[in-house]
């Protein structure tokens, strides 16, 4: 997946081909749909949790917080390479959870070296919010940090428990609320298909219920693909976890979209792994997107083939 540059910087072609990934980036770099076209600076390596059971991003990585020499040389040929562009994402699982004074030393240093930026986002965990006062968040919110990303994955807390991940609905619903307080916008990622076919009708309505609690500005709906590294694939080969299939899928989408309610939203399910594509404006466009997933339950809107689907 990697390819090296003759003054050693590696480019990581299985997620970008901008320019701004000709950084000194290790191990596995993710970021959200809508960072596609941000300036990717790699903050951490790994996850600090790496324990969720459906995840593989990151297995076999250790980690750990990176240098500060290396982040700064990677500032440095942003502000030489990256002028156009507006947004940065700190990479790394969790990069929430670095210390509070190295994030506002990072956020400062953007600042001074890349003042077109005009928003910085990040993944952040239950735990690493937590981990934060009130008046630390605010910090960070002046300091530029304009979005969080935050995996809720299912609001059924016998589901959160058994995929291993950390925390309940209530301790997401609360971090996540402390996010908006604090003034930033909070993206939330949930998962078809993560309570398998036992939980699925009570993970989907779950779900739906507290994303209709945590209100944040942008919904991603991912579809849970097995990769081999996970525990949760183990399991399945086992026969202890049954996946739904496309229409259960279905299914878990329409019951989610139905008992999801925003005041001022986006609930996008057009990432690679989803069977339909949507891109629904809540609370406007509820109704349209409800009576498309039942076409195609019904057969009459195409799927997208189990081939082109992707993590
Ligand atoms: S889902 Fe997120 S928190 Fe869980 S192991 Fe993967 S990166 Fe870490």
């Amino acid at each position: 997946m990697e390819s090296s540059f003759r003054d050693g910087r590696s480019i990581s072609t299985r997620f970008d081909r901008y320019k701004d990934i000709l950084m000194q980036h290790e191990g596995t770099i993710i970021r959200p749909p809508n960072e596609g076209s941000s300036i990717l600076l790699q903050v951490a390596v790994g996850c600090s949790h790496n324990k969720c059971t459906f995840c593989g991003a990151y297995k076999g990585e250790r980690f750990r917080i990176k240098d500060r020499e290396t982040v700064s040389q990677d500032i440095a040929y942003a502000a030489r390479h990256c002028r156009d562009q507006r947004r940065l994402f700190l990479c790394g699982g969790d990069a929430l959870v670095l210390p509070q004074a190295r994030l506002q030393e990072i956020l400062g240093e953007i600042r001074g070296q890349l003042p077109w930026v005009t928003r910085v986002g990040a993944y952040g965990s239950a735990k690493a919010v937590g981990l934060k006062s009130d008046s630390q968040l605010m910090e960070l919110r002046d300091a530029g940090m304009g979005i969080v990303y935050m995996g809720l994955e299912s609001g059924d807390d016998e589901t959160l428990a058994r995929v291993c991940k950390h925390g309940n609905s209530e301790a997401i619903i609360h971090q996540g609320l402390r996010i908006k307080q604090a003034g930033m916008r909070l993206s939330v990622t949930v998962l078809l298909g993560l309570g398998g076919v036992e939980r699925s009708s009570i993970h989907a309505r779950a779900t739906g219920q507290v994303l209709t609690r945590m209100d944040p500005q942008h919904v991603g709906a991912l579809t849970l693909m097995l990769m081999e590294n996970t525990p949760l694939h183990a399991q399945w080969q086992r026969g202890d976890f049954e996946l739904p299939d496309a229409q259960g899928m279905l299914t878990e989408l329409r019951t989610m979209l139905e008992c999801t309610t925003l005041t001022r939203g986006l609930f996008l399910a057009n990432h690679a792994s989803n069977y339909l594509p949507l891109k629904v404006r809540l609370p406007s466009g509820k109704q349209a997107a409800l009576e498309q997933i039942d076409r195609a339950l019904a057969g009459h809107e195409p799927l997208k083939d189990e081939r082109f689907r992707a993590l």
